[in-house]
């Protein structure tokens, strides 16, 4: 492995004019043309334009008025916030084949730290090149991606490579850094902008010359960040939101229960409920959480990392059921259980068409395994909790996280 592959470990992914590709995608007839996504032209805002409407000067954020004064024959289309959310939810399944250190910063932007996976996927700056090339071939959508050591030359280097771009920041990256404009520095917003430029600073040459000290004179606290991240140092973690990539489920009934019989019985419910939305998407989990709340309201959490991905009831369930046992489950009433899954990656990942045939032999195992189990709860056991009219009253099923979403 190089210094390189080890130094550039962060990627920075973004769509290209994410909300106007998906209408051009999915109406041919848009293609070419300059599409504008926003409000109504009286009062609205443009959400995004495609790159043909930003030949006219047509930008995100601008009146919509506006932008048909520069452009008067763009196609205007309503934003469809439902699509675009279930259209990213697939992007960032492709994302996640690579890892599960994402953070999603909007519904067509986020970061991977790919560090961990170097050794099974190669290179981050092809990882970056996978993840373009499927998001194509699958989504028919572009994404340009910036590679670099930190979250802030990756997002400076996305930017650079738009549209349809990849761009590796260089090490040492000084002189990538000092051909930027301020105006293209990540959190140097137009305010900080004008103000360092009545200050005669106008490079990121200029801003080099100054101490930390000075800098924090003229920007406030804010400079002392500026120093490092002007110097390409930026020590900030990608920060992996809880939630985002995960599938759960969860049950309160509405008389506690006490006996172990029934929270086992509950407990495969949602252990096949999970590992359905989980194999459905294709995915395996690799750390299974459970979620107790007692009669008093009280909630506890319990996880577990398993070192093989899971994606079957049964698994799940022993998991589950070793966790109750780390729970005062068993002298208190319980009035919640849930389940929930994380560090979801594809299920084949890392498996050759070799293992096919005797993952197919474990999975029929597996199956025959939950078969009998069903029958030693009873004959309510076998029945989907959703299904089932639960005469001790059940008060209904509540779905956890969502798997792949941004804010
Ligand atoms: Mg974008």
């Amino acid at each position: 492995m190089t210094g390189q592959a080890v130094n550039n470990g962060i990627l920075h992914l973004d769509l290209d004019a994410f909300y106007a590709s998906v209408e051009q995608r999915d109406q041919p007839q848009l293609r070419g043309r300059p599409v504008v996504v926003g409000g109504s032209v009286n009062r609205g805002v443009v959400c995004a334009c495609s790159y043909e409407a930003r030949h006219y000067g047509i930008r995100s954020a601008m009146p919509m008025a506006r932008a048909l004064q520069l452009c008067p024959h763009a196609v205007l289309r309503t934003p469809r916030m439902k699509l675009y959310r279930q259209v990213s939810r697939e992007v960032f399944r492709v994302f996640g084949r690579y890892t599960d250190r994402i953070e999603p910063l909007s519904l067509d932007e986020a970061f991977l730290d790919v560090r961990g996976s170097l050794r099974l996927f190669g290179e981050a700056v092809d990882i970056a090149a996978k993840i373009r090339k499927e998001v194509r071939d699958e989504l028919q959508l572009t994404v340009s991606a910036g590679v670099a050591r930190n979250k802030f030359l990756a997002k400076l280097a996305s930017a650079h490579g738009k549209p349809d771009g990849l761009y590796v920041v260089p090490e040492p990256p000084d002189a990538f850094l000092l051909s930027l404009p301020l105006s293209r520095l990540w959190g140097v917003g137009p305010v900080t902008c004008r103000h360092l430029q009545e200050h005669g600073l106008t490079s990121v040459a200029d801003l080099r010359r100054l101490g930390e000290a000075e800098l924090v004179q003229i920007v406030g606290a804010a400079g002392k960040s500026l120093y490092h991240l002007i110097r390409g140092e930026d020590s900030r973690p990608v920060e992996v939101r809880a939630g985002c990539q995960s599938i759960g489920h969860e049950e309160t009934f509405d008389r506690d229960l006490r006996n172990p019989q029934a929270l086992h019985r509950v407990l495969l419910g949602l252990a096949e409920k999970v590992a359905a939305r989980l194999r459905a998407g294709g995915m395996a989990a690799a750390s299974v959480q459970l979620k107790v709340r007692y009669g008093d309201f009280s909630t506890v959490t319990r996880i577990r990392r398993v070192p093989e991905p899971l994606d079957s009831a049964l698994e799940i369930l022993q998991v589950a059921e070793s966790l109750l046992q780390r729970t005062e489950a068993a002298g208190r009433p319980v009035r919640l259980l849930g389940i929930s899954l994380s560090h979801l990656q594809d299920a084949l990942k890392g498996q050759g068409d070799l293992f096919g045939q005797e993952r197919k032999a474990r999975q029929s195992a597996l199956d025959g395994a939950l078969d009998s189990l069903r029958q030693r709860f009873g004959e309510r056991g076998v029945q989907r909790a959703t299904l089932m009219a639960d005469p001790k009253g059940r008060s209904g099923t509540k779905a956890g996280g969502d798997d792949g979403d941004g804010p």
